[in-house]
């Protein structure tokens, strides 16, 4: 059994306008010593590693291991290492593993980069989001077009071979044009992987005060599936291939991390707000720094909340994944829920496959580029 290692790093240099992830700013009330706060979130991220390690049915190998957050790259090499040291002391982790961080183009240079490669991280998730300044800023990133660009370039000399970009398209007044030089400029950066994001309104942002006082517009939804068309085909055409609804990869270059979750497998999650899956059973983490480090320090395992999945969850959750990612693989499915597709779902996969937003391969359903696009509404069609 494999499985995967998360961790949840929860401090960003300036809190971004559209963000609903757990994380603290320097400015933020919460935050009066950053510095200290970071240290003392260390020691606390430490502990819960031990505690869980402890647990002998949660012991594998584990072939992934993901730094997110929250900005990991605003730590120092050495402390990455020094989790990374821990976890090497406490897991089984594959010689092989995939080690990847999220990487903020503002808060890294060659010398740093160079050092998080020397320290065993092989993989940069770098979020870019756009290459225009004004998107930048009103997105109200850190760093600038010129910085991303470097920072990917930084990264190649510094030996990383496994590099992929974030985009985030469907900005307020973004035309095809201004899109497409994202993508143009993404590609001649020559990574390994490209995800895509559509801007989503996430509650209790800045981002949704905005588009609630009409400060700003959000796009119409036919202009979001055009962006959404035009960056299949240029990426197909660029020789990536779509393997989730957002994410892009050169042959051999799918997030293994990413593909974990998708197929439902194992992973432990550390850090405020990480959540973990382990054989039909999550659990997450309280989504707040003080609480964590306080129940850590007494003892406790941090978490907030916890259920057992019931079959009926396992089943839809699984072909969920499986349509949104990699297909669905019929044999597989029958035999883990007794569940033959063809007999619950005839007409509806029928029409799918006539209607080319699926196909059938070595008895993998999965969807074309054309479904994808449609994902959710086919979802729905099969529960
Ligand atoms: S840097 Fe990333 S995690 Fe931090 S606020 Fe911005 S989008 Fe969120």
């Amino acid at each position: 059994m494999n499985a995967s290692l998360y961790l949840h790093i929860p401090f960003c240099e300036h809190k971004c306008i559209y963000c609903d992830f757990y994380s603290i700013a320097p400015g933020d009330s919460a935050a009066r010593d950053y510095a200290a706060l970071i240290r003392e979130f260390l020691v606390s991220l430490e502990a819960e590693i031990r505690l869980r390690s402890a647990d002998r049915m949660l012991q594998c190998r584990f072939e992934t291991i993901f730094f997110g957050g929250g900005t990991p790259s605003l730590l120092s090499p050495s402390d990455l290492q020094r989790v990374l040291d821990l976890l090497r002391s406490c897991f089984t982790i594959d010689p092989d593993a995939e080690v990847t961080v999220e990487t903020n183009p503002g808060t890294v240079d060659p010398e740093k980069l160079a050092a998080f490669r020397a320290a065993g991280i092989n993989r940069l998730s770098i979020g870019i989001q756009s290459f225009h300044e004004d998107d930048l800023r009103f997105l109200t990133r850190i760093h600038s077009s010129d910085q991303a660009k470097a920072c990917v370039r930084a990264a190649r000399d510094a030996g990383f071979q496994n590099i992929s970009l974030d985009l985030m398209f469907s900005l307020p007044g973004q035309t095809k044009e201004r899109w497409m030089q994202n993508l143009e400029e993404a590609i001649a950066l020559e990574p390994q992987h490209i995800s895509c994001y559509s801007l989503i309104v996430e509650p209790d942002t800045p981002l949704q005060r905005m588009v609630e006082t009409k400060q700003i517009a959000t796009l119409p939804p036919e202009m979001d599936a055009e962006l959404y068309e035009t960056t299949i085909q240029m990426l197909a055409s660029s020789g990536f291939q779509q393997y989730e609804v957002s994410n892009f990869a050169r042959p051999g270059f799918h997030s293994r991390h990413n593909l974990n979750y998708w197929r439902r497998g194992n992973y432990l999650g550390f850090g405020p707000s990480a959540h973990s899956h382990w054989t039909d059973v999550r659990w997450w983490n309280v989504s707040n720094l003080h609480s964590y480090t306080q129940r850590i320090a007494h003892g406790q395992a941090p978490v907030a909340g916890e259920e057992r999945l019931s079959r009926e969850q396992v089943v839809e959750e699984e072909m969920f994944l499986g349509l949104r990612s990699t297909g669905i693989d019929v044999a597989g499915f029958r035999r883990r829920h007794d569940i033959d597709l063809f007999e619950r779902y005839g007409d509806i996969i029928e029409d799918l496959l006539r209607s080319g937003l699926a196909v059938l391969e070595h008895q993998v359903l999965r969807l074309t580029s054309t479904g994808y696009s449609l994902c959710d509404e086919i979802a729905l069609r099969l529960r």
